[in-house]
């Protein structure tokens, strides 16, 4: 109730927002006026649901969807989104991309209810991921989505499942998902002389339709996807002439998210230096956080690429009627989260630098746990309480766990002033794969509360609780 009361006549401590200098991250305009004008709003937020508190932004779904959508059609082709429903446990978010127009792509039974829930049916569920159990499949044959097939003996469990279910559904529509041959020491996929084999099987079966082929590539290259796509037109070809008729060339995720300024980002790439982690040790890679395209560019990149006689790939997708799908992850929830905590203590750790311990864990902001760093500097929101110290700080940031490894960063941050408890440090940008990937229990602590912030009619925000 007290909370409550705060939120219409916040407390005397006001609050002062404040960006470190290395690594300032790109923020949603709404976010950030949200910030700047009423940081008040954001602590009693925390003080009412806890640290670590993560709040969800549906709109910017919406946005990104836009933008991508707009840029393929563009180009004149056919193309449908599937949002990649494992990047982020919100329900609101998954809402959100449904609600305008993509399709979900999901990877259990759990996710396949959910996108059911979200208004999501038919061929608008698709499941991409490899090594689904005999009960996921039968669910998504009986829920009529299309599935890609990962190997020969999914396609066998498929067939033995259409024999069993025929009759509670029109055709299976699948995709096959080749292992192009430059990734040959992959274990997803069908090499080409497999997926030939599972054409013949295809063409002698009345209750499967092949809808196209598939594929999904670890990194973030374009030219990795060109080549992906140049290897599957001799299967279509090969599939036309077996009477097949495949429509579509679904390239997977994988499409990049800017979370820095590219040329900050090389900068800070290219001057760091051991004493800038309080290991002592530089990590041996990053997440391309401030890479040179954003998804659309990178979708110009692709579609603008050509095959070795000069044919762009958009035309190629024109001039054989193929749709192109993508299930992008993390690019939809592009600015989609903010997670915030509070500092609990802080401690002088050497001579220059300090550790900071907030309420919460490296579970909720999870890089480290994949000996990387999530390379974006927090929002320090200071409280008026500390006017007094003015003080700069280079800190890292530790969890509040038993564990060595519950470190949030072990990059040291640059903070114009060295926070003190009470104050929070917000990340941005962590709905994908970062807030809620590796969250649980430990301790016993409560999984975070997951706020969804929507614009009421009236273009006020509204906090609700994220179920
Ligand atoms: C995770 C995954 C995606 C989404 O990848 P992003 O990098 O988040 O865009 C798409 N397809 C498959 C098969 C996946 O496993």
């Amino acid at each position: 109730m007290s909370s409550l009361l705060n939120i219409a006549n916040p407390q005397k401590t006001s609050w002062q927002v404040n960006f470190a200098r290395d690594l300032p991250p790109y923020l949603d305009p709404v976010i950030t006026d949200w910030l700047l004008q009423s940081p008040e709003i954001l602590t009693c937020l925390t003080d009412m649901y806890s640290s670590p508190l993560n709040i969800v932004w549906p709109h910017t779904v919406a946005n990104n969807l836009k933008a991508m959508a707009a840029l393929t059609a563009s180009f004149g082709i056919k193309s449908k989104f599937y949002y990649g429903v494992k990047v982020n446990k919100s329900q609101a978010l998954l809402q959100a991309a449904v609600s305008a127009g993509a399709g979900a792509d999901v990877s259990s039974l759990q996710e396949l209810h959910d996108a059911i829930r979200a208004g999501c049916h038919g061929v608008d569920l698709c499941a991409t991921g490899p090594a689904k159990t005999r009960d996921f499949l039968k669910e998504l044959i009986l829920k009529g989505a299309r599935i890609a097939v990962d190997s020969y003996q999914e396609l066998r469990d498929i067939i033995e499942l259409a024999q069993i279910w025929r009759g509670n559904f029109e055709k299976i529509s699948l995709l096959l998902r080749l292992r192009p041959d430059a990734n040959c020491s992959s274990r997803f996929g069908m090499l080409s002389d497999e997926i030939i084999i599972a054409l013949h099987s295809l063409a002698d079966n009345k209750h499967l339709e092949l809808a196209g082929f598939h594929f999904h590539l670890s990194g973030y290259a374009p030219e990795t996807r060109v080549s992906a796509l140049l290897d599957t037109l001799p299967l279509i070809t090969y599939a036309r002439n077996l009477g097949l008729d495949p429509r579509i060339i679904d390239i997977g995720g994988g499409l990049p998210v800017q979370y820095v300024e590219s040329q900050c980002y090389k900068t800070w790439l290219s001057s760091q230096k051991f004493a800038d982690y309080r290991t002592g040790k530089i990590p041996a890679c990053f997440y391309p956080y401030g890479g040179e395209l954003n998804a659309e560019q990178w979708l110009t990149v692709f579609l603008e690429s050509q095959n070795s006689v000069g044919d762009r790939i958009s035309d190629i997708l024109c001039k054989e009627g193929l749709t192109l799908c993508i299930e992008p992850g993390r690019s939809l929830v592009n600015q989609s989260a903010i997670s915030v905590f509070r500092v609990c203590r802080v401690r002088p750790h050497t001579d220059d630098s300090s550790v900071i311990f907030v309420e919460g864990s490296s579970f909720s902001a999870c890089e480290t746990w994949f000996n990387s760093e999530f390379l974006i500097d927090p929002i320090h929101l200071r409280s008026s309480n500390h006017a007094q110290n003015h003080s700069p700080g280079k800190a890292w940031i530790a969890g509040h766990s038993c564990l060595d490894e519950d470190v949030i960063t072990n990059r040291l941050i640059s903070f114009v002033h060295l926070p003190q408890p009470g104050d929070l440090l917000v990340f941005v940008n962590t709905a994908g794969y970062q807030m809620d990937l590796l969250e649980n229990q430990f301790h016993r602590h409560p999984l975070p509360t997951r706020l969804t912030a929507l614009m009421n009619p009236s273009n006020k925000l509204m906090f609700t609780v994220d179920n």
